[in-house]
């Protein structure tokens, strides 16, 4: 069973059946009680059922058309979910829940077969709000828009791009994103810390 509280994405496995029911936002898949909703996974005591609540508050600071750094969290085929960082332009620390996802439609322009092409967790992501409420909704289809930083999957450091991939300066190994056109120019993000947890 994952930890209760944790950030689910539709097709997350949450438990088994033979520990907990399915209730609301969970259904059995042979066995495997999985996520159908975003949101926060908590056991309902009273009927021994995995329930999902769902990722609905949009910090009222967020308005559509704002553009927000992010930090991606975690990915399935379909979404990435991150937790949004800051407003650009905004000098105000975010408070709040901060957790919201993006649709694999909305990555890139043209067809994305599965989110975890793109992003990968812990990249540095520049996205739009399309929509805020009642559910927000991100976007980072667009030149400007993607990752601003992303590191490599086997040292961890920071990605360097050459040509339209992104190149590891330490080991070698070549990552594709879908990257902002000014990835790795630093200019945007001084409130950001770019440490690895
Ligand atoms: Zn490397």
């Amino acid at each position: 069973m994952i930890e209760e509280g944790s950030v689910v994405l539709p097709g997350d496995i949450i438990a088994t059946s033979e520990e907990l029911f399915p209730g609301y936002g969970t259904k059995d898949v042979g066995g495997n009680i999985i996520g159908t909703i975003i949101g926060n996974f908590f056991i309902n005591k009273k009927r021994t059922a995995a329930e999902i609540k769902p990722l609905t508050s949009v910090p009222a600071l967020l308005h559509k058309g704002d553009t927000i750094i992010c930090e991606v969290k975690k990915i399935t085929d379909k979404m990435v979910l991150v937790d949004i960082l800051h407003v650009a332009g905004v000098n105000r620390e975010m408070a709040g829940d901060k957790d919201a996802a993006i649709r694999v439609s909305d990555i890139a322009a043209g067809y994305v077969v599965s989110a975890r092409d793109e992003y990968r967790i812990g990249d540095i992501i520049r996205a739009r709000v399309m929509q805020a409420r009642p559910a927000m909704r991100l976007s980072t289809e667009g030149p400007h828009l993607g990752s601003i930083k992303s590191f490599c999957s086997n040292c961890r450091v920071p990605l360097v791009k050459k040509n339209s991939v992104l190149e590891c300066p330490r080991c070698g190994r070549v990552e594709k994103r879908k990257i902002a056109s000014d990835y790795g120019e630093g200019n945007i993000d001084r409130k950001v810390k770019f440490v690895r947890r």
